[in-house]
């Protein structure tokens, strides 16, 4: 088993615990704080993998590769992605852009608190409008709660999901910070997310979420390594060797339209895994021939992989079939004309203004062209003060 074999979400109100359970589930500590990411405009997807291993002798399931009980030999069962982006903003905002990106949800909510909090109510909104079903319900902290508390708790949960996606999702209790239960959870990731059928044949599509050069500063240019970009294979196969295209591409020349960029693959590697073909899960890193200064500092962010010939160009107008969401927070009235807002397509952000809305369908004018696909999930955020603020989602027509 080399690369993850699928990508699950986080989602819960802040300070339910994503982080830690990610850092126990993976051994890696995801969260990032920017300005950018705390004012809600720029998305950075962070990705860990989880190893789940089980002992047969125990019947025990753990992310170590020895027995925590028996210390004996475990079996790797499975390793999956665990995708998170912080900030609530950012985190819904994902998960509707990037939903395809997304074969399932950990949906976390604290024992210690009454439920449902802001954020948790907002996060079903958000799992309702995306429709991903592959749920499961983390109930967390329950080392902070009496045992009568936990199960009025557990109650309370249910009671909030009834009627919703997540309405027959398994609700398992941990604590991550004491190890409680944890086996319980893999066990139940591993029952309830199984692995999707991929088609190898399927056109190849990546989102790329990170780029860079991996160049030391002053190294000499024959030892110069090709731009490397990062990002979720959302279908088809990528093999080394293979001829991309990636757009939209670099804009030339100020006020000219992008233009595509062509490389070759010169290696892949998921984590720490180097790969010989790669398909979906985990984040994929592909490394180019690409001029490294066209990589940079996730200048690439955004774009779209394909093959030759296989991407289309990037819109400067989008319509967007769209529904409101209902915040508590703050009032959403209908969008207006000339209005500014934030599309968030895949992995791209683009700042854009209404230019004309018709029964339910938005004509977006984009400040930064984007790829994007008919029926490709959309989050479309406006400005409340200082802050953009997720405001509907849509689809695009
Ligand atoms: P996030 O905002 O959802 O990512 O939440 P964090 O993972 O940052 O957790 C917020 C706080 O809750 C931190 O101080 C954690 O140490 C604490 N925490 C997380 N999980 C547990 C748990 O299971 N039990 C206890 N007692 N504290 C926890
Ligand atoms: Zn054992």
């Amino acid at each position: 088993m080399t690369q993850a074999e699928m990508n699950l979400g986080m989602l819960g109100h802040v300070d339910h615990g994503k982080t830690t359970l990610t850092e126990k589930l993976t051994g890696k500590w995801t969260d990032t704080h920017s300005e950018e990411i705390k004012r809600g405009i720029s998305i950075r997807l962070g990705y860990a993998d989880a190893y789940i291993y089980h002992c047969a002798k125990c019947d025990l399931f753990s992310t170590e590769a020895k027995c925590p009980k028996c210390s004996g030999k475990t079996k790797l069962l499975r390793k999956i992605s665990i995708v998170d982006a912080p900030g609530h903003e950012t985190l819904m905002t994902t998960v509707i852009a990037a939903t395809s990106i997304l074969n399932g949800v950990l949906f976390l909510i604290a024992a210690n608190e009454p439920c449902p909090q802001p954020q948790t109510n907002e996060h079903l909104l958000v799992l309702n409008a995306t429709g991903i079903k592959n749920i499961i319900v983390v109930q967390t902290k329950v080392d902070l709660v009496s045992k009568e508390k936990a199960i009025e708790s557990y109650n309370q949960i249910k009671q909030f999901l009834k009627g919703s996606v997540a309405e027959n999702a398994p609700i398992v209790p941990v604590s991550a910070n004491y190890n409680l239960n944890i086996d319980a959870l893999l066990k139940t990731i591993s029952q309830v997310m199984t692995t999707p059928k991929y088609d190898d044949s399927a056109q190849l599509r990546m989102y790329v979420s990170r780029s860079f050069d991996v160049n030391k500063p002053g190294a000499e240019i024959s030892a110069l390594n090709g731009g490397v970009l990062g990002g979720s294979i959302v279908q088809g196969l990528l093999k080394i060797g293979d001829e991309l295209e990636i757009k939209p591409g670099v804009i030339k020349k100020e006020g000219a339209k992008p233009s595509a960029l062509n490389c070759k693959v010169k290696l892949l590697m998921e984590e720490t895994e180097k790969l010989e073909v790669a398909r979906p899960g985990g984040l994929v890193a592909i490394g180019t021939t690409l001029d490294p200064s066209l990589t940079k500092a996730d200048a690439l962010v955004g774009a779209v992989v394909g093959r030759k010939g296989e991407v289309p160009d990037p819109a400067e107008i989008v319509k967007v079939k769209y529904t409101l969401l209902t915040r508590k927070d703050i009032e959403n009235p209908p969008l207006r004309e000339s209005e500014p807002v934030v599309v968030n397509v895949h992995t791209s952000t683009a700042v854009g203004f209404v230019s004309g809305i018709a029964k339910g369908i938005a004509t977006i004018k984009l400040k930064k062209s984007t790829v994007v696909y008919k029926d490709m999930h959309v989050a479309l955020s406006r400005r409340f003060g200082q802050r953009w603020r997720l405001s509907a989602w849509g689809t695009i027509v």
